[in-house]
């Protein structure tokens, strides 16, 4: 019970520190369980007979693949020899149920997408639980935090009233003044418009595809 009453406490310190950072708190908090997912995969992961076997069963998709590539290439200190190991105990697991005559069913089964949606579920009903707290609330009032559309959207499905509501009016005013910032920056490519393009109005396309798609985690 204690240690329920730890992990909440955690998670909720969690939630709070991601809505002061800028863009969406949902993407922030899954962007960092993969980095820290990844990282820890060269130092305990790889040597825990259970995540073993979880990643020969599974494998990674191609995006999550190559975001470990990158990542040992961008960590030169760490141990390559680990990604070398996985590799290899992918393709020979493969090569053995080819082997067998069998066609891979899940062939875009990946550990790190499980990873992913596992703490997506507890990310969001959690943040449907505390968003109505004057705290957090008031957290995203602010100027940074910005939902994108598909946490929004299972935020919104998951509560309900008046809360809803007001966080449903909190984040449209931020969309529109998204959308006005584009609005002025396609204004001003016009030839005729001598007025120059603010900062905020080129920050304001990629904003724009965070909260469209969420970022790429
Ligand atoms: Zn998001
Ligand atoms: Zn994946």
């Amino acid at each position: 019970m204690k240690e329920r009453a730890h992990e909440k406490h955690i998670l909720y310190a969690l939630l709070k520190n991601s809505l002061t950072d800028f863009g969406c708190p949902i993407c922030k908090l899954l962007s960092r369980r993969k980095e820290e997912w990844i990282g820890s995969l060269f130092h305990e992961l790889a040597s825990d007979a259970h995540v073993r076997r979880r990643i020969r069963e599974k494998g990674f998709c191609a995006h999550h693949l190559w975001d470990i590539i990158r990542y040992v290439e961008a960590n030169p200190g760490i141990d390559g020899l680990t990604t070398s190991i996985i590799l290899q105990d992918l393709l020979s697991s493969k090569i053995e149920q080819l082997e067998r005559g069998e066609i891979p069913k899940h062939p875009h089964e990946c550990v790190i997408c499980e990873i992913l949606e596992e703490g997506e579920e507890i990310y969001i009903s959690s943040l449907a639980e505390w968003i109505g707290e004057p705290e957090i609330l008031n957290l995203f009032r602010g100027e940074r935090p910005m939902l994108c559309l598909p946490h929004l959207t299972a935020l919104l499905r998951r509560m309900g009233g008046e809360i809803a509501s007001e966080v449903l009016r909190i984040q449209l005013e931020k969309m529109r003044s998204i959308d006005y910032r584009l609005r002025s920056l396609i204004r001003k490519y016009d030839y005729m418009v001598e007025e120059r393009i603010a900062v905020e109005e080129i920050e304001a396309k990629r904003i724009a595809a965070e909260i469209l798609r969420g970022m790429d985690i």
